[in-house]
């Protein structure tokens, strides 16, 4: 403590789930100290970068904090509350507690006028009283003047009701989606499933909202009081027509085959690929003396044990998500939301805390309670729903280690993994050099472990029952994760078999990817760029070691979600930078930010829409903001003095826009003007851009026809809406149509290229090489098999099947064609 500082003075404590956030709040409250000094704690974000508050910190600055004069709080949003409100279970003198007021202030004016009042010694109720009025100043400086009419009052309670549009039902994702926005609002919010009657149930527990058992066409009411009443119902309506930001990759169906579906039981296909190899168990030791069977200590500090379990569990899954996110992907990793929003789900622990008693301790209370939750989905009558109690069972498990300091369960030598199931976490942090593939006992295709599986490509199967379980380790097990064969001690033939299966498909991956780093070019002599499709740096090394000749497609929409702030134009340079470094002097074109109604960003403030997909997407939310776009075009001509980069401009309709894209390319430039090379082209997504694709032509110097959008605009039928996924079809001679307009009115003036899933599309590539296309861009994993694809083809014998296709009915009929003019050579 230094001189300036009284015995009596309050501490202040700043939680929040960005590190840097609470920062620069101390800073800016520092600034009005003018000196003088004051104890100001930071307990926020899990780590420099990763947003969370953790209750074990906050207890932590809490007790630094603390002093005679006590401690005020202050909290951003969400688990923030939740998280403060445990941390006072955890404080070590259980006195402080009494000294501490959690303040309802908002963060930053909260602490600013907190600080004031805190240095010139006021007591801990007038520094909460102080900033629980810290907005009072800004509200009577905005306040309408006098003479203006009052404004109605708001209702205390507001009712609305939406349909659920999410193909699998409010499950896990969509339902945790849910929950942490309605925990951001100051309202009491409840749901009710007004097709079943199930409820009301609180919004903000995950546990609860999932026992709505909510399936796709129900409606749901949505009911809430508190200042923010109108605000939740508002913006539960429009998150619920948005599907709860549920996107394609979220919902891309698992498809069996007849086969598989006509099976009865047994094991069931869940990640493609052959495994052959000794069984394999996961063992877990126990560290240090028993802590499952130990008689309970008093309920408060059995309490304690399971806030820390927790706050634990929370920092596994943490790290499990950030390391899921840079291996496979964004929305693999969102499967870990639901995890944390169940572990911050206060009504499920206040009836664990309620558990505890002389008797009953943390292992008993928390196994019991989840149990019961895990009962509950496991009884739900819709069977995708149903399976999401595996997400229960996860988390309860991952706290159980945490409880009882047994460690995580490990496979210790290279096999075929065997187990009952495998928590999403398991999966994620499974040792690729080991496991050669896996048979679970229970689970689903559609499981989060699966789906985290065929993004790591591990072979697996499901469902196996109950004897797998009481295989010994060490005996042979084949396993085709395509079919869901399961072959315990094979015969030496059996064996034999797979393993000329494993070679020929092994050796066709090979013989694919060996000759992925030649360009590709057709039977007659037609040279084709097969280019990558990125979503990160890593993206960018995977489609380099796979022979993509540039990257046609990088979705910088990466840089920019799961933030608070935009990225810097030298952080988006770095990274830019860091794609083109990867991608060994390849072409590499950058799209600028395609984000809009249907991903929303917290930074930028957006309408809300009925329709997002036909609202401000794209270019016309970046025209919208135009020092974003500046900042981004800025960085890419950074970027572009160094490396060969093209950028590209996604969703536009009118050449007005692109001439309005250009001026702003212009501006972010500089003086200097464009770099050297640097090529400008735009996408080709909405149907009317097609049709009048000369407009365009004199501004760019490349089109990239992005199928996935021009299929739904073109066929009326929302991508990843699984009802309508039948005529989403980018082989529909409608939106061939289109794509050989755009092909003939570009000939011999730019190259046509196409980045939608099409392009990766074994029966499409065909027709689209012989309406024209030039480039085809794809996911890195599929460049080796599009490049063997490409040496099949005799672009003019192409050219005259498309001819027909665009004269057929349905994309089926174009399917059936093309599989009759080529038959295998397409696969
Ligand atoms: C497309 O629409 O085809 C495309 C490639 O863009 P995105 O999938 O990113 O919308
Ligand atoms: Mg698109």
């Amino acid at each position: 403590m230094t001189a300036t500082e009284s015995a009596q003075q309050v501490g202040l404590v700043v939680v929040s789930h960005s590190r840097a956030l609470a920062r620069a709040a101390v800073v800016l409250a520092e600034e009005m100290l003018h000196g003088r000094s004051l104890r100001i704690e930071v307990a926020a974000g899990l780590d420099e970068t990763t947003l969370g508050t953790d209750a074990v910190s906050i207890s932590a600055a809490i007790e630094r904090a603390d002093g005679p004069g006590g401690v005020v709080v202050l909290m951003d949003l969400g688990s923030a509350l939740l998280s403060a409100e445990l941390a006072l279970d955890l404080l070590n003198d259980p006195t402080a507690r009494d000294r501490v007021t959690l303040s309802a202030a908002p963060i930053v004016e909260g602490l600013v006028v907190a600080a004031v009042a805190a240095a010139g010694g006021a007591s801990r109720a007038e520094v909460a009283a102080e900033a629980r009025d810290a907005l009072m100043g800004k509200a009577a400086h905005l306040a309408e003047p006098a003479t203006e009419v009052v404004p109605e009052p708001r209702p205390a309670e507001s009712i609305g009701v939406f349909t659920v549009e999410n193909p699998h039902g409010l499950h896990a994702r969509p339902a945790a989606r849910l929950v942490s926005e309605v925990r951001t609002l100051d309202a009491n919010v409840q749901l009710r499933n007004l097709t079943t009657g199930a409820g009301p149930v609180p919004a903000a527990s995950l546990s609860r909202v999932a026992t709505l058992a909510a399936v796709r066409g129900h409606q749901v009411e949505v009911r809430a009081s508190g200042p923010q009443a109108q605000e939740a119902v508002e913006h539960l309506l429009t998150l619920a027509t948005r599907r709860f930001d549920e996107t394609d990759d979220d919902v891309t169906p698992v498809r069996p085959s007849p086969i598989d579906r006509r099976r009865a039981g047994g094991p069931l296909p869940a990640s493609p690929g052959i495994a052959i190899g000794p069984v394999r168990m996961l063992t877990s030791a126990p560290s240090g003396p028993d802590q499952e069977n130990r008689p309970p200590a008093e309920p408060a500090a059995e309490w304690r044990r399971i806030v820390e379990a927790v706050a634990s569990a929370r920092r596994e899954i943490e790290r499990a998500r950030v390391a899921t996110t840079r291996e496979v992907g964004a929305s693999q990793a969102s499967i870990f939301d639901a995890h944390l929003s169940l572990l911050s789900d206060a009504e499920m622990l206040a009836d664990v805390k309620k558990r505890l008693s002389g008797d009953t301790g943390a292992v008993g209370a928390w196994t019991a309670c989840l149990a019961e939750v895990e009962a509950e989905w496991a009884g739900l009558p819709d069977p995708y729903l149903r399976e999401r109690a595996a997400d229960v069972r996860a988390v309860a498990e991952q706290v159980l280690l945490a409880l009882t300091g047994r460690t995580a369960r490990r496979m210790c030598a290279s096999g075929v993994l065997v187990a009952e199931d495998l928590t999403p976490a398991e999966t994620a942090g499974l040792d690729l050099d080991l496991v050669t593939g896996v048979v679970l006992a229970q689970g689903s295709a559609t499981s989060h472990a699966a789906i985290l599986a065929r993004a790591r490509d591990i072979p697996v199967v499901v469902s196996a029952g109950p004897d797998v379980l009481d295989l010994v380790e060490g005996t042979t097990v084949v396993i085709d994760g395509s079919t869901g064969a399961l072959h315990v001690d094979p015969s030496p033939d059996l064996v034999a078999d797979y393993q000329q299966r494993a070679r020929e498909a092994a050796y066709r991956d090979a013989e694919q990817l060996a000759l992925a780093q030649q360009p590709a070019a057709s039977r007659d002599g037609r040279e084709f760029t097969v280019a990558a499709n990125l979503g990160s740096v890593a993206d960018g090394r995977a489609a380099l070691l796979a022979g993509a000749d540039g990257a046609g497609l990088v979705r910088t929409e990466f840089l920019f979600l799961d933030r608070v702030d935009a990225p810097t134009v030298e952080e988006q340079a770095a990274v830019y930078s860091d794609i083109a470094e990867a991608m060994g002097g390849r072409r590499v074109t950058l799209r600028t930010l395609d984000v809009g109604g249907d991903k929303p960003l917290p930074y930028l403030p957006m309408p809300v829409e009925a329709n997002p997909f036909l609202g401000q997407r794209g270019i016309r939310l970046s025209l919208e903001h135009r020092d974003l776009l500046r900042d981004q075009l800025a960085a890419m001509c950074e970027v572009a003095h160094r490396f060969p980069i093209d950028v590209m401009f996604p969703m536009l309709t009118t050449p007005g826009e692109l001439i309005e894209a250009r001026q702003v390319l212009t501006e972010a430039a500089g003086p200097g003007g464009l770099p050297d090379g640097l090529r400008v082209g735009t996408m080709i997504e909405v149907p009317a851009a097609a049709l009048k694709i000369e407009a365009f032509l004199p501004y760019v110097d490349f089109v990239s026809i992005g199928t996935n959008d021009l299929t739904q605009y073109a066929m009326a039928a929302e991508r990843g809406n699984g009802a309508v996924a039948a005529l989403s079809d980018p082989l529909d001679p409608g939106v061939l149509r289109l794509i050989d307009h755009v092909c003939r009115r570009a000939d011999g003036r730019i190259d046509v290229a196409v980045c939608g899933e099409a392009a990766s599309d074994e029966l499409a590539v065909p027709v689209l090489a012989g309406l024209g296309v030039h480039e085809l861009s794809v996911s890195p994993a599929a460049v080796p098999r599009v490049k063997a694809a490409v040496r099949l083809l005799d672009v003019a014998r192409c050219a005259a099947v498309a001819a027909q296709a665009l004269e057929l009915a349905d994309a089926d009929d174009v399917r059936k064609l093309v599989l009759d003019a080529f038959g295998q050579d397409t696969r």
